[in-house]
């Protein structure tokens, strides 16, 4: 079993929803950037108020401030770690490689959800959060393409990424993952 993941894919292809379930059945530690920024949005911390503004656009919030909130968690977890939305550029890749090397945890997975646009727009568009504005998403999805898609080729050429295709039944998919991280 693979116990130190990345799981990578576009806003909405239920990479939380998956990092979820496949965490707490193998007893990873879930670290979802996203979730830890709306925590510190929601207790309405300095670091919250700063983060809420550029997350309601759609933006990245800066490099330094999501790596020191991987940092703290990440590096006495033995058990295993599974980090979900991050990752999201090539600065952050090199940063998360420099603390792995550090502390002797390389990435053993890198799991890519893929899914079209039309369906992504679709989802994120039912699912209600305050960052899922029509204008919000389209700049979410711009973000990735230009961010996030060099990740893809960054892990391919390391040999570590496998794609799973992100539509379909929640069950039939999370079956798919499994298959690839045992
Ligand atoms: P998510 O829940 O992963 O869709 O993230 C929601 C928002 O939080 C993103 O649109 C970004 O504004 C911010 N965010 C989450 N993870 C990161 C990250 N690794 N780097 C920069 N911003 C992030």
């Amino acid at each position: 079993m693979k116990r130190r993941i990345l799981f990578l894919g576009p806003p909405g292809a239920g990479k939380g929803t998956q990092a979820i379930r496949i965490a707490s059945k193998y007893g990873l530690l879930h670290l979802s950037t996203g979730d830890l920024l709306r925590e510190e949005v929601t207790a309405g911390t300095e670091l919250g108020k700063e983060a809420k503004l550029i997350m309601n656009k759609g933006e990245l919030v800066s490099d330094q401030l999501v790596l020191s909130i991987v940092e703290k968690r990440i590096s006495n977890q033995k058990e295993g770690w599974l980090l979900d939305g991050f990752p999201r550029n090539l600065v952050q890749a090199a940063s998360l490689q420099s603390l792995l090397e550090k502390i002797n945890q390389p990435i053993e997975q890198v799991l890519l959800l893929e899914l079209t646009d039309e369906v992504l727009i679709k989802r994120l568009l039912t699912r209600g959060r305050s960052d899922d504005t029509e204008e919000t998403i389209k700049n979410r999805l711009t973000v990735y393409k230009e961010k996030t898609t060099p990740l893809i080729e960054h892990y391919s050429l390391l040999g570590l990424l496998k794609s799973v295709n992100g539509d379909g039944e929640m069950e039939e998919i999370e079956n798919k993952i499994e298959e690839i991280l045992i």
